[in-house]
């Protein structure tokens, strides 16, 4: 049963010439079998798989603004691993004030060498060993794991939402971010917004209120808010959280600093809305500091190293009954569209990254009545846009 089994997956079997493992699977296929039984190679799973890299610059639509920066460009990493005429895209976005850059991740993907490494779908083992190349880095970790199960997904010939057993039809609308402005920018901003279910408000400086009351005077949509541990008092926290669940606030991100828990539970104890770690939550082991200080969590794939570890925290937070947020960096529609598989799990999903940009290189999960839903198309369901 190993060796055959051995044999389906193999990346050289389902590689060679677009035969996937559907179609191998498949009953009655006897030309497929056929196929499958003379494409196989001398030696299964012979081929290795090759990590290739190159850095690329987001251009924002938008000036960004949030409590602690501004900026009008992304670095980004894209990567490939290409196995056998396969190839699996993945993205590292590394917006600067996390620490991450072309240059680091440059470093970090040029310590790893993927050739030992025969089974594009031993995940566990290649991303575990991803991972001990060397500490932090996980925005280049995570475009290891989004190339990686863009690979494996297209072997199989299935997007991942299907393998994990989502219903795409129970993603939640995406909400648009409202970055900090001028309350005449910000009305006009909203008006531009208007296809969106939700919109997301940054706060966390002293103009909080007339920019909520901006929106509200040209929309009644739900708003979702994200203080960026701009706030510095927990009464005057829990104050404005108050009066932002009048004006129609769903949830409030990230209230005051990261390293202030028993301030962030203070609120969330008497918060009438929930309360969600963002900058606080990063990986597996945050998920548990973060029960009792938080009501939620905001998972990315760019800070949980991907796909792998973001599935593992999405469990454990449902077992610590603590609410959901898929959020995102501005990132390229590979970064999305992976997000986008894990995305009909989830309480919230904030994947508007690649609508912030112009010069998307990819096309994938795409927004359409407000929700942003991969597509049928297997692995993370990206096609390449022409020229790039
Ligand atoms: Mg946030």
């Amino acid at each position: 049963m190993d060796t055959t089994r051995r044999q389906f997956f193999g990346c050289t079997l389902a590689g060679a010439g677009g035969a996937t493992l559907a179609s191998a699977l498949g009953p009655g296929t006897k030309a497929a079998a056929q196929s499958t039984r003379t494409r196989r190679p001398a030696v299964p799973g012979s081929a290795s798989m090759k990590l290739t890299f190159r850095p690329y610059t987001l251009e924002l639509r938008h000036v960004f603004t949030i409590a602690t920066s501004s900026r009008t460009t992304t670095p980004v990493m894209l990567t490939e691993i290409a196995c056998d005429g396969v190839t699996g895209y993945g993205e590292a976005s590394m917006p600067p004030y996390l620490g991450e850059s072309h240059e680091t991740a440059a470093a970090f993907l040029s310590k790893v060498d993927l050739s030992p490494f025969r089974d594009p779908f031993k995940l566990e083992e290649i991303l575990a060993y991803v991972d001990g190349v060397a500490p932090g880095n996980p925005a280049a970790k995570a475009s290891i794991d989004i190339a990686l199960h863009d690979l494996a997904g297209k072997l199989m010939g299935q997007p991942w939402w299907r393998v994990w057993g989502y219903d795409r039809a129970t993603t939640p609308p995406t909400s648009f971010t409202i970055g900090i402005d001028t309350p005449e920018v910000v009305r006009q901003k909203t008006q531009e917004a208007a296809g969106y279910k939700v919109l997301k408000v940054k706060l966390g400086r002293d103009t909080d209120r007339q920019i909520v009351e901006a929106i509200r005077s040209v929309t009644k949509v739900p708003i979702t808010a994200d203080a960026n541990q701009g706030w510095k008092d927990r009464v005057q926290a829990l104050d404005e959280i108050q009066w932002l669940k009048e004006q129609g606030v769903v949830f409030v991100e990230q209230p005051m600093a990261k390293d202030r828990p028993d301030d962030n539970a203070w609120i969330t104890e008497r918060s009438p809305i929930p309360i969600l770690g963002d900058e606080a939550v990063q990986r597996l082991p945050d998920v548990r500091k973060a029960s009792g200080v938080y009501s939620g969590v905001n998972i990315k794939l760019m800070k949980s190293t991907g796909l792998r570890e973001a599935r593992e925290m999405l469990t454990l937070a449902r077992a610590l009954d603590m609410k959901v947020l898929l959020g995102c960096m501005t990132e390229t529609s590979c970064g999305i569209s992976a997000a986008a598989q894990l995305a009909p799990a989830v309480d919230w999903a904030d994947l508007d990254g690649a609508l912030l940009i112009r010069n998307d290189p990819f096309e994938g999960a795409a927004l359409a009545d407000g929700v942003v839903r991969a597509t049928e198309a297997p692995g993370i369901g990206l096609t390449k846009t022409p020229g790039e």
